[in-house]
């Protein structure tokens, strides 16, 4: 139903004011290092395509990232498919959705891997330095961690969710409607 809805231009800005921890940092890295893993570029495809990005839009942003350390040529031949077949234009043409936080929460994500939930998945203090980052007060922070350190990763990120658009009540169970719902907050 987002399909188009958003402009590739605005990635950088949507990163920072409306998108979860998980998403925020695979654009991140994507930016800086050019590249991702395989079960990154998994989570991260879809997502985007969940927010309305178009599969012209995405094998754009994707190719600019990634022949800056590789030949486009390999590009064509390695990647391109893979961004076509989540938009499920190729292969089995499945339509493949993008993945809900209990999925994310419960991926296997190994030491350079960027994928996976940031409540779950990082050390307390690179979560804690992020949070600081992103403008939470070190009290709301503390406040987030401490559902942390109960195994409450989806309330921590609601938690993060309100203090960073001032709102209650919100219940998170989806990436993309973290977005959904951020960007109507923001909108409105
Ligand atoms: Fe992403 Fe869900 Fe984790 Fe929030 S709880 S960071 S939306 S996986």
């Amino acid at each position: 139903a987002n399909n188009g809805k958003v402009d590739i231009n605005n990635l950088d800005t949507l990163a920072k004011i409306s998108f979860p921890l998980c998403m925020q940092q695979l654009h991140q890295r994507l930016r800086k290092e050019h590249h991702l893993k395989h079960f990154a570029r998994l989570q991260y495809i879809l997502f985007i395509k969940g927010i309305g990005v178009t599969l012209e839009d995405a094998l754009r942003f994707w190719k600019s990232e990634f022949t800056k350390k590789m030949d486009p040529e390999k590009f064509d031949k390695s990647h391109a498919y893979n961004v076509r077949h989540s938009y499920g234009k190729v292969g089995k043409m499945a339509n493949y959705s993008p993945q809900s936080c209990l999925k994310i929460i419960n991926s296997n994500v190994g030491p350079s891997e960027a994928h996976g939930c940031p409540f779950k998945h990082q050390d307390q203090s690179t979560l804690k330095k992020n949070l600081l980052q992103n403008g939470l007060s070190s009290i709301d922070s503390q406040e987030v961690l401490d559902f942390v350190r109960r195994g409450h990763y989806q309330i921590a990120c609601g938690i993060y969710f309100q203090k960073m658009h001032g709102v209650d009540k919100v219940i998170i169970n989806h990436p993309n409607h973290y977005f959904d719902e951020s960007q109507m907050v923001l909108n409105n």
